[in-house]
């Protein structure tokens, strides 16, 4: 038997535990394997599989405690059962040293579910991407986080507000000495000082059009927009959908009130837009019209009463979509469906959301049909 490895490496998301008369690969009872090794001999051979040792270098190696086909055998076995693949190429040709640190646990979680070489392709992939945080708040505060673990190469965060003391008791990227300053330049200096290998962008601006949301996008060359802005109230989510929608990119959106999250997500083209949602909502309850005219006429500001685990639940469940959509992980779980989930019960709920025939937004592909009047 042989094996086509050139350099076996033993895949680094799993422990070897060198027990008695025996091998473990992984911890636990949902421990992954576990080989005989009554006399030793392959507690020889398992240190060798680091990606650093040809296969030729190794058969030489361990002569003659092992022969040469049974280096071989075992090697293909473990090959063949997801312990054992091919030693990615060297990293420093694509990441700097310390990105290669920072990120080796994110790599090997991704080796876990798809194999190496798609480890390193997504983590380059999330290198090149850049992705927009419309509100520095509570939600887009921990997205930023995130954003910054999971190595986005460019994320451009958009707030005008200034940190005020009872931001703090949620909004992760400003700390006490900093109240009174404005939230873009703290941001910046949190996440520049968190992971100097991404570039943050801090933009201070009010939005005040979907254009200005299609400006940005565009300025930017962004992949993935996160809408977790709140103001103006009753304009914000429908410029963000129309912007999208025009510039053809995907985004989430999310938002907390009292005990309850909320989350959505709009993939142009696939799936039904905050429009169809909002237009089935006055469809079934006429009486919202006059409220959302209400609230937009007299910007109202909904209560805020989130607790920062909310946030933090819903900012991580956010970022996971992201990552489904951006690296194809799986389908995003917010497309055509809204999710909600109780904080209080822990309940969570999917709603349909359903794609309109007639939708002004997302039902005509043609750019020049949107409506400024539909925002
Ligand atoms: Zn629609």
């Amino acid at each position: 038997m042989k094996s086509d490895l050139l350099y076996p490496r033993l895949k680094p998301a799993h422990s070897v535990l060198y027990l008695k008369n025996r091998i473990r690969l992984g911890q636990g009872p949902d421990y992954a394997v576990e080989v005989d090794d009554p006399d030793g001999r392959y507690a020889v051979l398992l240190p060798l599989l680091d990606g650093q040792h040809s296969m030729a270098d190794i058969i030489v190696a361990v002569r003659p405690t092992l022969s040469e086909d049974e280096v071989k055998q075992a090697v293909k076995a473990l090959h063949e059962s997801g312990y054992v693949d091919e030693a990615p190429p060297d990293l420093t040709t694509v990441f700097s040293t310390p990105e290669v640190d920072r990120y080796s646990v994110n790599m090997a979680f991704y080796e876990l579910v798809a194999g190496s070489e798609s480890a390193i392709k997504w983590q380059s992939l999330l290198k090149g991407t850049h992705v927009l945080i419309l509100g520095l708040g509570g939600i887009g505060s921990n997205v930023a986080v995130a954003m910054a673990e999971l190595g986005v190469g460019t994320i451009v965060g958009l707030d005008y507000d200034s940190v005020e003391l009872r931001n703090l008791n949620r909004q992760i990227l400003y700390s006490t000495p900093y109240v009174g300053e404005r939230k873009v330049q703290t941001a910046n200096r949190f996440i520049h000082a968190f992971n100097p290998n991404v570039h943050f962008v801090a933009v201070e601006r009010r939005i005040a059009s979907e254009a200005d949301v299609r400006q940005i996008i565009n300025d930017y060359a962004i992949d993935f927009v996160f809408c977790l802005a709140d103001k103006p109230n009753g304009h914000i989510d429908f410029w963000v959908n129309i912007a999208c929608q025009r510039v053809g990119i995907p985004y989430v959106g999310g938002s907390i009130s009292g005990p309850i999250g909320t989350a959505y997500g709009v993939v142009p083209g696939q799936s039904a837009c905050y429009q169809c949602e909002v237009d089935a909502d006055l469809e079934n309850h006429p009486e919202l019209v006059e409220e959302l005219d209400y609230i937009r006429q007299h910007d109202v500001q909904s209560p805020n009463s989130a607790l920062g685990p909310a946030c933090m639940f819903l900012a991580y469940f956010l970022s996971y979509e992201f990552l489904r959509y951006r690296l194809g992980l799986a389908p995003m779980l917010t497309v055509n469906q809204l999710f909600q989930v109780n904080f209080v019960t822990f309940s969570q709920i999917f709603h349909a959301m359903v794609r309109r025939p007639n939708c002004p937004i997302c039902s005509n592909t043609s750019s020049s049909a949107l409506s400024e009047d539909r925002m």
